[in-house]
């Protein structure tokens, strides 16, 4: 049985390209569940949730119960962070919270800057963790070292493996947020049953690191479905602020939900939108 997800942040409305991944995970899965990521405090609203669940229904999208929102699986994480602690793979890092607002949400293929080690080499210090905000971050050479160099197959047959400087010392929690998207995501994917992660091109980025964390974590190894992302047509990407694009707007002016997820089913989009890779 193929199990698939549907896992948006509720920091904005959803928009075209977030339809088509659900459309997508919907019709590749046996069964078909929906996850909020909500760790993001800072980001995150109540009414994008609301939103979320006004789309799906428009869309006429159904999932299994029951929905899991990550704000509610802190046990969990914590689990499987102490874990890695116990592999000696985890270390604190005091760097800037700019730096590290980045990685608890996924990169969409943003390029984001290697983590330079600034911290990995320092003694611990609980003192400092007393008083000081700091993160986790995952010692990802040493990970490598126990894991093996991470790989994973694509739906359809192909598999790929990672070169080693593609799997950064990403953060995996801070004071302030049990988890990161990355350590999240695989111990809910897991934990759910997940066996084939669909989701856009531009998070295949963070594939390589997320296998790594499940062979270190003795998880089961999913499939990846890494599809087309929808942008304008000629190639302008949606962005956050663009109206046009939400399921929102399209409702407004009185497009029709389930047709558009017919259209969406065939692969086709509508007018003036277009797929690339990322
Ligand atoms: N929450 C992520 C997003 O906003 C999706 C993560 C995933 O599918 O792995 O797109």
């Amino acid at each position: 049985m193929i199990v698939t997800r549907f896992a948006p942040s509720p920091t904005g409305r959803l928009h075209l390209g977030h339809a088509f991944s659900a459309v997508l995970g919907r019709d590749k899965g046996d069964r078909f569940l929906l996850r909020i990521e909500d760790l993001d405090q800072g980001r995150g609203r109540p009414e994008f949730v609301d939103g979320i669940f006004e789309d799906m229904a428009w869309l006429g999208l159904d999932w299994s119960e029951p929905v899991i929102f990550q704000s509610g699986r802190t046990e969990a994480y914590r689990t499987a962070l102490d874990h890695l602690r116990e592999l000696g793979l985890v270390y604190a890092c005091f760097c800037t919270r700019a730096d590290i607002a980045q990685s608890l949400t996924a990169p969409h293929g943003d390029a984001h800057a290697a983590y330079p080690g600034t911290c990995r080499s320092l003694p611990d210090d609980p003192d400092r963790r007393a008083t000081t905000p700091h993160s986790w971050r995952l010692r990802s050479a040493e990970a490598i070292r126990i894991g093996g160099p991470p790989s994973w197959r694509e739906d359809g047959g192909q598999r790929f493996t990672s070169a080693i400087a593609e799997v950064d010392d990403v953060i995996l929690a801070r004071k302030d947020a049990p988890a990161s998207y990355h350590l999240a995501c695989v111990v809910d994917d897991a934990a759910s049953g997940v066996s084939l992660v669909v989701r856009g091109a531009d998070l295949r980025s963070s594939t390589p690191v997320q296998r790594l964390l499940q062979t270190l974590l003795g998880l089961p190894e999913p499939t990846y479905l890494h599809h087309p992302l929808v942008t304008h047509q000629g190639g302008r990407r949606l962005a956050k602020r663009d109206q046009a694009p939400t399921l929102l707007a399209m409702r407004t002016s009185g497009m029709g939900g389930k047709e558009l997820a017919a259209l969406l089913a065939k692969g086709q989009l509508p007018l003036g939108f277009a797929f690339s890779e990322a």
